[in-house]
C-alpha cells in the first residue's frame, strides 16, 4: 500500500520511511505541510502519516483542508508526549489514530493496516477470494493450502485486486499504488507482473477487461477450500 509520510524531522523521517518499506509500504516522504498538501492534491494514498507539528502548514490545518474538501484518507498523527491537547484536537478535526513518539514500527505498520481495513469498510484481516487468501499482515498469500511465492509487486498487486473484488482495477491506479516518486515504471511493467502473477495462480485467475483493467474472475469467489 502506498503511503504518505509527512515528517520534518530528517532522521526521524528516514527511519520510518526505512522501516515502512521494509513493512511492505510504497513510501512517498515530505517534510512541510504546503508539500504534504500538494501531494495528496495529486496522488492517491492507501493513508497518510502526519507528524504534527511540520514546517509551513501544520498537522491540524492539513487535516482540516483535506476534510473539508471530503477527502477520507486516512489519517494517523505523530505526536510528543506530552501533547495531550494535540491529539484531542488532531482526532476531532478529523484524524483517524494517532501514535506517541518515538514509534516503534511494527505498531505503526499494524495501525496502518488496521485504518485502511476499516476505511475500505472491513473488519476480517485476511482478505479471500474463493480459495485465495491474503494476509497484508503476514505478507503471505495461499491458493487452498499452497503456499504462493510471489515477488513484493506481485504481492502488492494481488492485495489491489482482492481488495475490490467486483471492480476492475485500471492499469494507472495499479502504477499508483505500487510505485512511489522516483521509481522508474518500465511501460510494459504492470502486464509483466499480471503474467508472473498468472503463472503462479493459474491463467484464469485474473480477467483482463480491455482499456479498463484487470479483475479477480467473479466466479472463482464461492469456490470453497477443500
Ligand atoms: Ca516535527
Amino acid at each position: 500500500m502506498r503511503i504518505l509520510l509527512v515528517e520534518d524531522d530528517v532522521l526521524l523521517g528516514d527511519g520510518l520511511r526505512t522501516g515502512l518499506a521494509q513493512a511492505g509500504c510504497t513510501v512517498d516522504w515530505v517534510r512541510d505541510g504546503v508539500a504534504a498538501d500538494t501531494a495528496l492534491l495529486a496522488e492517491h494514498y492507501a493513508a497518510v502519516v502526519l507528524d504534527w507539528g511540520l514546517p509551513r502548514r501544520d498537522g491540524l490545518s492539513l487535516i482540516r483542508g483535506l476534510r473539508q474538501r471530503r477527502n477520507a484518507t486516512p489519517v494517523l498523527m505523530l505526536t510528543a508526549r506530552d501533547a495531550l491537547e494535540d491529539r484531542i484536537s488532531g482526532l476531532d478535526a478529523g484524524a483517524d489514530d494517532y501514535l506517541v513518539k518515538p514509534v516503534a514500527i511494527a505498531e505503526l505498520a499494524a495501525r496502518l493496516r488496521a485504518l485502511v481495513r476499516r476505511s475500505a469498510g472491513r473488519s476480517e484481516p485476511v482478505y479471500r477470494h474463493g480459495i485465495l487468501a491474503l494476509d497484508p499482515a503476514k505478507r503471505r498469500t495461499t491458493l487452498g493450502d499452497k503456499p504462493l511465492e510471489l515477488s513484493t509487486r506481485e504481492f502488492d498487486l494481488l492485495a489491489l485486486l482482492i481488495a475490490q473484488p467486483e471492480r476492475p482495477v485500471s492499469r494507472e491506479q495499479i502504477e499508483n499504488a505500487l510505485y512511489g516518486w522516483g521509481e522508474e515504471v518500465e511501460s510494459n511493467a504492470i502486464e509483466v507482473h499480471v503474467h508472473h502473477l498468472r503463472k503462479k495462480l493459474g491463467s484464469d485467475w485474473i480477467k483482463t477487461l480491455r482499456g479498463v483493467g484487470y479483475l479477480l474472475d467473479p466466479s472463482k469467489a464461492q469456490d470453497k477450500a477443500p
